[in-house]
């Protein structure tokens, strides 16, 4: 029997969209269970990420949570991959690069309508949002990249296969798309 890869994947400033692409893989998704095996996931309660082969980032790097998950992917995943969009580009998240950090947070929690009490957050708890939002690579090293919004299942499923078969996943403009 093959012996299981340990996988963790993460949602930073995502959707969520590209994870449910994962699913998407419909019945294979029987096949994935008997291949690999899920640290830190949505799928499970693990808080922290252990030692993997794998790392799946979701999601724009936009606060300081984030950042402090990203690298502790980094330190503990063997292969790190980026998928989507948000995470490749900064898409929808990085919109907000257009204005300044001051003008979100007035418009979002002051000016926007039907407020009651607009006030911008200051509760010590929540994650420092960073002056801009940034794609995964500019924080850290990226082995391998997926874009779409979501990637399609096929792409996921060629890089799973292919990691976990010791080979360079084929990734043809077949399985990719860019939009
Ligand atoms: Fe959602 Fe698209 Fe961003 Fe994936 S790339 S997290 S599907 S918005």
């Amino acid at each position: 029997m093959t012996d299981k890869i340990k996988v963790a994947t993460t949602s930073l400033a995502g959707c969520f969209g590209c994870h449910m692409s994962i699913l998407d893989i419909d019945e294979k998704l029987i096949d994935l269970v008997e291949l690999v095996e899920f640290d830190r996931s949505p799928i499970n309660d693990i808080k922290q990420v252990g030692e993997c082969d794998l790392g799946i980032i979701e999601g724009a790097v936009a606060n300081s949570e984030n950042v402090e998950v990203l690298r502790e992917f980094r330190r503990q995943c063997k292969v790190l991959v980026a998928i989507g969009a948000c995470a490749l580009n900064g898409g929808i998240p990085a919109m907000r690069n257009h204005f300044s950090l001051a003008e979100c947070l007035q418009e979002s929690y002051v000016n926007g309508i039907g407020l009651d009490k607009p006030k911008i957050p200051t509760d010590p708890e929540l994650p420092g949002l960073l002056n801009k939002v940034h794609p995964v690579q500019e924080v850290v090293k990226v082995d391998y990249s997926l874009p779409g919004c979501p990637p399609t299942a096929e792409s996921i499923w060629e890089l799973l296969t292919a990691l976990l078969e010791g080979r360079q996943p084929q990734l043809g403009p077949e399985i990719i798309r860019y939009d």
